[in-house]
């Protein structure tokens, strides 16, 4: 029954006697209270017309014929609306156990006859007081329960004498369980507490038992089918008078679906949502907690500001959903490859990451690297992030190749706060775009000007390649004396797109150490060979071209593959290519070199030894090789003519060289008169500025005798 119902009509009293007269007198008795009254003269009526209008109370004879007040009880309390009737049985039994059943099976109260007609009315008045009163009661528990099921807030209260605990309804439903068939203990309650948070629940709750503050926590509950969710716990503790806790009593809320819009609202505002990757927001967080490390730590930090090259040309031409599935992809490669360099995998102290990556929005990324040896390593994760991201990205079955820009800052090379190091990082970024992109730039004061100069040289010289900027230039070696021409030399040039034509001192130890030379040493093979094809074609009969070959590319496996495709590319014979090794390379690993070097020479190639002169070599030891030339070192001929010392080792040299029948030839000829000692200590070949100048292709032929 509601409210609505209870307040618009009057109560109805059932009347159920077979004696017509008794139902009469209670009828009158009954008139002055403001209720309906109903009447029935048997139990099967009662039912009848109990289902047809419910009542309130029922005055119910024990006593009938067809079905007895019992019976009758028994059904009308199992009807639709029954449960809270209010039922009064009249009876002359006294016997004590009719009345104990009719307790047992609902019953509310009992009026025995005969009946005190005075009294009955002021009873029936008093029991449907009790009864509106009972079903307020009802009602507002309902309500409560209702409120809490809305809420996800249940009430407990655990008496701590006797371990009993009483839980509301929505308690249960929290936790998943059904309310008769789970009997809650403390115990248990504990056995549905996430394991990792049993350990702070049960120290929390000591603490409150210890304690008068009232406590809250959050934990985690399992339920029953494994669902893992969040609740607040609210408690207080209740004390007898002596101070004893004899109760504690909270509420349970189920917060997991707040904890999830809160974890939404956080991710919505730290992270990125087309990646995933961290925000600016959150990077400029993380950022500073690693700034503030470094500082205490005294570690170097590096800030790579990332660029896609020409990013907006793909948004332009193929859409924004291409253009935003390119950069999920590119998102995927920076973590992956900053993730598994080796030079921010080394745990830190301080629980700062190694690295932090994030996206600034658009085509633009962040990479915070905390955890670097030296400056160095924060180049060598740039050109790996470049290298990365120049691999070819599938996105809807077409191919795209991007390359990047990078802009370096370091702390505390550059500066000492987030923000310049921001501006610096931008700053470098604009640098490196200004020069055409696919490459890293490091601010200028980040290293002192040599490690600067090697780092900038480092970047410049990943590209040269691709940007075609290198070039040869060759050195005629001619007969002493006739001037006639016996090969060419070979010499690599560098146009740094900012510092012009460098020399090959400038940059081949770098491209050494960092392996480039391997790629660079392959293209002066290439380069050379056509080259000679293209003389050949102009019509001219080229001489043999000399080409220097660096520690790093002999070993290397491919060179003699190299070596063949680029003759057989242009259909020369090998005889047309000379290699010129220095002396202290042959003289390392001398039997390794040696086998190399026998396949090399009877392939038909001819075999120099460079710099000869520096390195110390005995002449038994030089017999074992296949050599074809003896360069002997320019330093030896500079002083020519004034150190008779130096004239001493070059007449050696040359005797030595006929000696082993080999072509003498002298480098760094300047002067005539060093020319004309050479000829005097029997010297047949020279190369030098007397003759001429490394030229570019076009100057050697047709050779003019000097
Ligand atoms: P190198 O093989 O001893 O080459 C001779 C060097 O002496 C060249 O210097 C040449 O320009 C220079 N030179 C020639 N005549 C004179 C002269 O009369 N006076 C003086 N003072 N110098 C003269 P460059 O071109 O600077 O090359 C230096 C070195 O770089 C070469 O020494 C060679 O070791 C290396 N190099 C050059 N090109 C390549 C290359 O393609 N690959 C490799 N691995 N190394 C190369
Ligand atoms: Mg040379
Ligand atoms: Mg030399």
């Amino acid at each position: 029954m509601d409210t609505s119902t209870r307040i618009n009509r009057l109560p109805r009293v059932l009347i159920v006697d077979d004696d017509m007269a008794l139902r009469l007198l209670t009828r009158e008795a009954l008139a002055d209270l403001s209720v309906q009254v109903l009447e029935a003269s048997d139990g099967e009526e009662a039912v009848e017309a109990f289902r047809n209008q419910p009542a309130d109370l029922v005055l119910l004879d024990v006593q009938m014929p067809r079905m007895d007040g019992f019976t009758a009880c028994h059904q009308i309390l199992g009807l639709p609306g029954g449960h809270h009737t209010t039922i009064v049985m009249v009876t002359g039994l006294d016997d004590h156990d009719s009345i104990r059943h009719a307790y047992e099976l609902g019953v509310t109260d009992f009026i025995t006859k005969p009946i005190n007609w005075t009294l009955l009315p002021e009873r029936i008045r008093f029991l449907l007081r009790t009864r509106e009163t009972l079903q307020a009661l009802r009602e507002s528990e309902a309500k409560l329960n209702e409120a809490q099921r809305i809420a996800s807030l249940g009430h407990w209260e655990w008496n701590l004498e006797d371990d009993t605990l009483f839980w509301s309804e929505e308690i249960y439903r929290i936790y998943g369980l059904e309310p008769g068939k789970f009997q809650p203990s403390n115990t248990k309650f504990l056995a549905l507490v996430h394991p990792g948070d049993r350990q702070m629940i049960q120290a929390s709750i000591n603490h409150l038992i210890g304690s008068d503050k009232p406590y809250s926590v959050d934990h985690r509950i399992v339920r029953p089918w494994g669902e893992v969710r969040i609740v607040n716990q609210q408690g207080e503790v209740q004390r007898d008078t002596s101070g004893k806790p004899v109760r504690m009593v909270g509420t349970t809320h189920d917060i997991t679906e707040r904890e999830k819009a809160e974890q939404r609202i956080h991710s919505l505002a730290h992270y990125d949502s087309l990646t995933d990757l961290p925000n600016r927001h959150l990077f400029r967080e993380l950022a500073n907690q690693a700034l503030a490390s470094a500082q205490r730590r005294g570690r170097i930090l590096a800030l790579l500001y990332l660029d896609i090259d020409r990013f907006s040309r793909i948004n332009e031409t193929m859409g924004h959903h291409t253009g935003d599935l390119l950069l999920q992809h590119i998102a995927k490669r920076l973590t992956h490859c900053v993730r598994n360099s080796d030079m921010v995998t080394h745990s830190t102290l301080d629980n700062i990451e190694p690295y932090t990556l994030a996206r600034l929005g658009a085509d633009e990324f962040l990479v915070l690297l905390t955890c670097l040896e030296s400056p160095d390593s924060a180049s060598v994760i740039a050109q790996r992030l470049l290298d990365d991201l120049s691999q070819p990205i599938t996105v809807n079955q077409d191919e795209y190749i991007l390359t990047a820009s990078i802009g370096i800052a370091l702390y505390p090379n550059d500066c000492s706060d987030l923000d310049t190091l921001f501006q610096f990082a931008d700053t470098s970024l604009h640098h490196i775009k200004q020069t055409g992109g696919n490459g890293f730039h490091f601010y200028s004061s980040s290293v002192d000007k040599r490690s600067h100069r090697r780092l900038s040289l480092e970047g410049h010289l990943h590209r040269a390649l691709e940007r075609e900027e290198f070039e040869l230039h060759f050195q005629p070696q001619t007969n002493i004396q006739d001037g006639r021409l016996l090969g060419v030399e070979a010499l690599l040039r560098w146009h740094h797109p900012e510092e012009g034509l460098l020399p090959p001192v400038d940059f081949i130890p770098l491209a050494e150490e960092t392996g480039l030379i391997v790629p660079i040493g392959e293209w002066v093979i290439h380069t050379a060979c056509r080259q000679i094809a293209a003389w050949q074609q102009e019509g001219h009969d080229p001489a043999p071209v000399a080409i220097n070959i660096s520690a790093r590319q002999f070993t290397e496996a491919s060179l003699a593959q190299t070596i063949s495709s680029a003759l057989s590319d242009n259909k020369l014979l090998a005889d047309r290519l000379e290699l010129e090794l220095t002396e202290s390379m042959i003289m390392q690993c001398a039997e390794a070199t040696r086998e190399k070097l026998s396949i090399f020479h009877e392939s038909g190639l001819r075999i120099a030894v460079d710099d000869f002169g520096t390195g110390y070599s005995s002449m038994s030891y030089l017999k074992r090789f296949p050599l074809d030339t003896l360069k002997i070192d320019h330093s030896f001929i500079r002083d020519l003519c004034s150190d008779s010392t130096d004239t001493a080792i070059v007449r050696a040299i040359i005797a030595l060289g006929q000696a082993l029948g080999l072509t003498v030839l002298a480098e760094g000829v300047e002067t005539v008169a060093q020319r004309d000692v050479l000829k005097q200590l029997g010297c047949e070949f020279i190369q030098g500025f007397l003759i001429s100048r490394p030229v570019t292709a076009d100057r050697i032929y047709p050779f003019q005798i000097q």
